[in-house]
């Protein structure tokens, strides 16, 4: 069966942490292909103004361009109202249901995934994949896992991967700043902020 992996996230704007997790499915969990897909009206962030969604989809696409395993979908970006992660999975798992299924997330994912709307359906659709990140220790990550996992009756898949200290928080904080963030960013995302003048203002 052919494994595929939904990766969502707000992606303003998508940068080198994003790709390192999702090279690090790809291979570790041998993955045919990984779908990035960027959030519309994200219902964890309507206190920050998000930038338009047509320009984060812009810039995935450019970030994603010289992986053919990689692929975008505009489903989220499309859908009038709130994006829920569970419709998401829903409406992809019954149009490929000859697919298996995963969802990549960031530990932050895992530690507020109460405040997520019908979990335990999620976890029932796709195989839940948590990848470490700064800013968390082991042992309560572990704690969460478990919790989740008796609670759902449901398995997590944790992948300990090598930590980059990146977020999109910080990358807009630092280009505010004016500060030079090339490192943080696939170059042609870099070039584009910079032309655009993307985040120079509000963060
Ligand atoms: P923001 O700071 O705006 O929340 P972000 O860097 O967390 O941005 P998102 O678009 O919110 O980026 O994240 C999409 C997904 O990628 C989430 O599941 C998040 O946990 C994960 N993620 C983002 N950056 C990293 C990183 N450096 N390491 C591991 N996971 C990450
Ligand atoms: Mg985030």
């Amino acid at each position: 069966m052919e494994k595929v992996a939904i990766f969502g996230g707000t992606f303003d704007p998508i940068h080198n942490g994003h790709l390192h997790i999702a090279y690090e499915a790809l291979y570790g969990l041998n993955l045919d292909k990984i779908i990035f897909m960027p959030s519309g009206n994200p219902p964890h962030k309507i206190r920050r103004m998000v930038t338009d969604s047509y320009i984060r989809y812009e810039l995935v696409k450019m970030a994603i361009r010289d992986e053919k395993r990689f692929e975008i979908s505009g489903y989220e970006i499309n859908r009038k109202g709130l994006s829920y992660t569970y419709e998401t999975l829903n409406y992809f798992s019954k149009k490929y249901n000859k697919v298996e299924w995963y969802f990549l997330t960031g530990v932050d994912c895992l530690m507020d995934l109460d405040t997520w709307k019908n979990i335990g359906l999620i976890l029932n659709l796709c195989n839940f994949v948590v990848f470490n990140r700064p800013g968390y220790n082991k042992q309560e990550i572990l704690m969460q896992k478990e919790k989740v996992e008796k609670r759902y009756g449901k398995k997590i898949i944790f992948l300990d991967i090598p930590l980059l200290d990146i977020s999109s928080t910080e990358v807009r904080r630092l280009i505010q700043k004016g500060q030079d963030i090339r490192y943080f960013l696939p170059e042609g995302v870099y070039n584009t902020i910079k032309q655009l003048k993307l985040y120079s203002r509000n963060i």
